[in-house]
């Protein structure tokens, strides 16, 4: 039978921390779907979409990983698609304290769940969706942190000038389609 894992998480947005774990993931499960989390409770910079859209985009064809997403909790989500293990980075000791809990308190809502967590790489332990987005917000590179993709989407959003290391023709397209700032929360 094919081996299959849940890797859930806000990707708001998604970073080269998420996509290492998804690669990564890749070879112990036959089978990933990477699921955004859709909690009203957070101000969001990217839609469920575009995030959707974000981790696409930045994995390209890769035929064993599904994109999808979820409302309420994780666990009712897990029984819905029939798949009881999840999968979840970890970077810091302060991740393990929320992880364990969450681990933890999953179980106790579904009894077969369990959870895997991947260490984070060297290149990866201090990269988090907040922090990325709080310096692309004031105009630090963010290059080398998220995937070509993603670094055009937070130029868009911010409507910054696009990176000098961005490509040529990357920068057209964020140029082309500065939006303005306003966007932000209220969706
Ligand atoms: P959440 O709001 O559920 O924590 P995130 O998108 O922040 O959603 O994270 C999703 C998962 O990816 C979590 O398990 C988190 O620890 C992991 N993760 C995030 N960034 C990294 C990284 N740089 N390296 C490894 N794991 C990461």
């Amino acid at each position: 039978m094919a081996s299959e894992a849940i890797y859930p998480g806000s990707f708001d947005p998604p970073t080269n921390g998420h996509f290492s774990i998804i690669n990564r993931g890749l070879r112990l499960f036959d089978r990933l779907t990477v699921a955004v989390a859709n909690n009203p409770n957070k101000v969001a910079l990217f839609s469920v979409q575009e995030r959707k859209e974000l981790i696409r985009g930045g994995l390209g064809k890769e035929p064993r990983v599904t994109i999808d997403s979820f409302d309420g909790l994780l666990t009712s989500y897990a029984r819905e698609k029939g798949v009881h293990v999840i999968l979840r980075g970890l970077r810091a000791v302060s991740d393990f304290d929320y992880e364990f809990q969450l681990a933890n308190m999953n179980r106790k809502l579904l009894p077969d769940f369990e959870s895997v967590f991947m260490m984070t790489g060297e290149d990866y332990f201090y990269i988090s969706s907040r922090l990325v987005r709080e310096v692309a917000e004031f105009g630090g590179d963010v290059a080398g942190l998220v995937p070509p993709n993603v670094l055009v989407a937070l130029t868009r959003r911010f409507g910054g000038s696009p990176p000098a290391r961005l490509s040529a023709s990357a920068a057209r397209a964020a140029k082309s389609a500065k939006s303005p700032r306003g966007r932000r929360g209220g969706r």
